[in-house]
């Protein structure tokens, strides 16, 4: 796994938010500046949590 630090003042970053389906991270903030990354969309888990929120309510 890459380490990533902030682009704005390159302080380490944290994890901000996970992949409800898969665990994998999706966002990173730095606790520095506050800059959140970009998150990373996951098609296919969103098509799985949809499925899943589909089958539940029946
Ligand atoms: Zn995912
Ligand atoms: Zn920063």
């Amino acid at each position: 796994m890459k380490i990533i630090s902030c682009r704005h003042c390159g302080h380490e970053i944290d994890v901000y938010k996970k992949c409800d389906v898969c665990s994998k991270v999706k966002q990173f903030i730095c606790n520095s500046c506050g800059n959140k990354t970009e998150e990373e969309i996951h098609s296919q888990c969103m098509m799985i949590s949809m499925d899943h929120v589909l089958l539940s309510s029946n």
